[in-house]
């Protein structure tokens, strides 16, 4: 028998298995298949497919194979219960959520028991981190709920939601889809991943115990066809996925044009940058939790690690001494720290992606234990003399393997850390506060942890950008994924229509005018375009009133090199740019009555609408002056000992094609809160009415603005915006125009995943309420939230 001194030393331990009894007895009151949950009721399965226990290959439950039948079923069932359940007050709605919370918490062991069983995921892992922050999701959503008519006043349900899940946290990304969903009063139909559909299917009885309304949760199982009738399906409203870049971007163009808003988590590979004077025990506990939680299949798992050169050495060798120690399972082992990969498919990746980084000369090292034959194991791996460029230091592995690289200076791990197409999240690891605060804005991710890694609360916002896919899930930032504005009332909803008057002609004897063909305005000079191409600009009476240049991919392509040149404008303070906008406001005022009639003989609107055009314009400076320094972030209250830090950053260089009608006001309301916010921008004009415009060049020429925070691009619209879209330099594109154009630009946008606001929605530019606000402020930051624990 050994001692205690003994057991102390080699900390030697059992199994301690948790029972599957309740679950296996849960699957057997189902007689082990399941139909779809649908209108409140389950279906009858026809065909089916397996579910299996990726830790001793048996198969656990049989169930439906969604069909385009079934899909249609559950759509209309959601878009039946829409308006009662949109109607309800939002605390009635509350009460429903959070009874589902109460619902998970009483069957958090089955839950917890069946996620790892049908999973492989640790049970230490389900029972006190996925369950837990399901409950806690609905909680805080119920909340929501209960807020929703003051805190997103003027703002509605989107409709029927489409929600597309992976495997890798089953329960949890049902909850982080389904609870804001509810909250912002909109149905939704969903799709388990095909490998982890059983914690979906305890949830459906959850709801249905819960009295929930019928129809407005439905859940269709089945596989990647199933989601893609979801995603096709004309009656959704919107769409949200998490998953693989891959299936993300075939979401994109799916959509794109159909006017179904989206939102994407998609993958990443995430930077874990560990400084010199960083405390290296913690890191390597760090590092457990970074890659080999849920055997690093997580989007956000820290799989890059990025050491200072100096104690990358000692940190190697600390962490092989921690991967001896680690425990490998059955994941219904309470003693485990891994458990099983999902499923065959999966491993055979991981194996292929280790080999691959292998072949390309990276040296691989393993724990020297073995792994249970029976059943999806894979050990934790670690590699060193990684290349950036490797395939391991770039793809996204989704297994238990680390890669390691080293750097010498802070500025070297920020462009180590940002050299990957993804930007979901990071972890910096250093004692110097000054130093972390310095580059958690420097990193391109949505999540930044300070000291930590993988903390994941419901009050805050999670997402990424980039590759990494848009939109938030968590916290307010989240709930607006679930809520559109409003219908304005019916006087307010159409803007007046601009008349068309023709416009004088010249008196017979005046001498001809002196030909002055605007330019372009790119890098804060007027810049000949690229072709010698004009456009003819004419008055609605058919008399042209000048020539704009006909602006080209290489304009835009020397207009976007100019706008990356002048990023600095992103850490001018908010006063600075505040001062600029004024000054811009201030040069345009001056010149109102040129402005006016120039719109005039555009539009033929009218002297009083042109100058009611131009006082607002003015007006509308103002505001985003005024708002350059107040968008303030905020600091979340999440459970832990520190401030989770929702700061608003700029998106970087964003494309702007303006609504055609309004010359002015029109590319106005869109670039002041653009540049307001720190962004610079390449702007496409009204293409019928470009002469503002370039009137205007003279006014920020004026105007102290730095060159390249605005560059203006005239010509062809549609053409121009596809460009921009294309572009692998712009990080966004907003476009106002004609449905034919939104769809163009949103298709192209999925070459690298940039974030759109493409709408041909009809826009008041002169009602504040619609044309100004924090709407057009949402959508020219990011939000990233910083982590930042404290105590010893
Ligand atoms: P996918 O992106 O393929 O799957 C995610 C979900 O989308 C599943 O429910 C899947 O169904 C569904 N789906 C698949 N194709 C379509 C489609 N065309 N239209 C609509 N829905 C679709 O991820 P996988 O599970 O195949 O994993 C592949 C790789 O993706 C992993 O190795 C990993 O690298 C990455 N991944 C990243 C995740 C993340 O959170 N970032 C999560 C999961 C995977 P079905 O289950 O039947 O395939």
């Amino acid at each position: 028998m050994a001692t205690v001194a003994e057991i102390f030393k080699t900390m030697e331990y059992g199994p301690a298995p948790e029972s599957d009894k309740e679950a296996l007895a849960w699957i057997a009151k189902h007689e082990g298949t399941f139909g779809h949950y649908i209108g409140g009721a389950w279906t009858r399965p026809a065909k089916t497919f397996d579910a299996i226990n990726p830790a001793t290959s048996k198969v656990l439950a049989r169930l439906a194979d969604g069909t385009t039948d079934d899909v249609d079923a559950a759509v209309a069932a959601a878009r039946k219960a829409l308006p009662a359940w949109k109607a309800l007050s939002p605390h009635a709605r509350a009460r429903h959520l959070y009874a589902i919370a109460r619902g998970v918490q009483k069957h958090s062991r089955l839950l917890a028991v069946l996620e790892s069983m049908d999973n492989g995921k640790s049970i230490r892992e389900t029972r006190d981190i996925d369950v837990p922050l399901v409950a806690r999701h609905f909680y805080h959503h119920a909340g929501w709920a209960q807020l929703l008519d003051t805190e997103f006043a003027g703002y509605e349900a989107i409709g029927v939601v489409g929600q597309i899940i992976p495997w890798n946290f089953p329960l949890l990304m049902l909850a982080w889809k389904i609870a804001p969903a509810l909250a912002g009063g909109n149905t939704v139909v969903l799709k388990p991943a095909e490998f982890t559909p059983l914690t979906a299917m305890a949830f459906a009885e959850i709801v249905h115990e819960a009295g929930l309304p019928p129809g407005v949760v439905n859940l269709v199982n089945g596989h990647g066809e199933t989601g893609a009738a979801i995603v096709d399906h004309p009656d959704v409203d919107k769409i949200a996925f998490t998953g693989s870049t891959e299936v993300g971007r075939i979401i994109r163009k799916a959509t794109a044009g159909s006017g179904k808003k989206l939102s994407l988590e998609l993958g990443g590979k995430s930077p874990f940058i560990v400084y010199d004077d960083a405390d290296l025990d913690s890191v390597v506990e760090g590092v457990v939790d970074a890659i080999w939680f849920n055997q690093g299949q997580v989007c956000c798992a820290g799989s890059r690690l990025l050491v200072q050169e100096g104690v990358a050495e000692r940190l190697v060798a600390k962490l092989r001494a921690r991967m001896e120690k680690l425990r490998l399972g059955s994941p219904l082992d309470k003693a485990v720290d891994m458990g099983a990969i999902v499923a065959p498919v999966q491993l055979e990746r991981i194996r292929e992606l280790v080999q691959q980084g292998m072949d390309e000369g990276a040296t691989m090292w393993q724990p020297s234990w073995s792994c249970p034959t029976e059943g999806c194991f894979y050990p934790p791996t670690l590699f060193t003399d990684v290349q950036p460029a490797s395939i391991l230091a770039q793809v996204e592995i989704f297994g238990p393997v680390l890669v390691t690289m080293t750097f010498r200076t802070p500025e070297e791990s920020v462009a180590l850390a940002n050299n990957t197409p993804y930007g979901l999240a990071a972890s910096v690891w250093t004692e110097s506060i000054n130093l972390a605060l310095d580059i958690a804005p420097k990193i391109k991710a949505g999540v930044v942890w300070v000291n930590s890694t993988n903390l994941f609360d419901a009050a805050a916002g999670f997402g990424g950008y980039r590759e990494s896919g848009f939109g938030r899930e968590g916290g307010r930032e989240g709930m607006w994924e679930y809520v559109k504005r409003a219908p304005r009332p019916a006087s307010r909803a159409k803007p007046p229509a601009a008349r068309p008057t023709p416009a004088p002609r010249p008196a017979a004897d005046a001498l001809p005018p002196i030909d002055r063909t605007p330019k372009l305005f790119i890098a804060g000079k007027q810049a000949r375009p690229d072709g010698a191409y004009t456009r003819r600009i004419v008055s609605p009476g058919g008399v042209q009133l000048g020539e704009a240049p006909e602006g080209n991919r290489k304009d835009i392509r020397n207009a976007v090199e100019a706008a990356h040149a002048a990023k600095g404008w992103g850490r001018a303070t908010g006063h600075n740019r505040a001062q600029i906008l004024y000054y811009i406001a201030e040069n345009l005022s001056v010149r109102a009555d040129e402005f006016a009639s120039r719109i005039n003989a555009m539009t033929g609107c009218g002297a009083k609408a042109s100058r009611q055009e131009v006082e607002a314009s003015i007006s509308r400076l103002f505001t985003y002056g005024a708002w350059a320094d107040k968008y303030d972030g905020a600091v979340h209250s999440v459970p832990i000992r520190g401030v989770a830090i929702a700061m608003n950053e700029p998106i970087g260089v964003i494309g702007i094609a303006c609504d055609d009608r309004y010359p002015l006001l029109g590319m106005l309301s869109l670039v002041a809160p653009a540049v307001a916010m720190g962004n610079t921008t390449i702007v496409i004009p009204s293409q019928p009415h470009p002469l503002a415009a370039t009137d205007f060049y003279g006014v920020l020429e004026t105007s102290d603005l730095p060159a390249g925070v605005i560059n203006i691009v005239t010509g062809d619209k549609d053409a121009l915006a596809k460009v921009l879209a294309e572009h692998d330099d712009v990080e966004a594109v907003w476009y106002f125009g004609a449905r034919d154009g939104v769809k163009a630009v949103e298709l192209a946008s999925a070459s690298n995943m940039k974030r759109t606001w493409a709408t041909w929605d009809d826009r008041d530019w002169l009602d504040r309420d619609a044309g100004e606000g924090r709407e057009f402020l949402r959508a020219a930051t990011h939000i990233k939230n910083i982590w930042v624990p404290y105590g010893e």
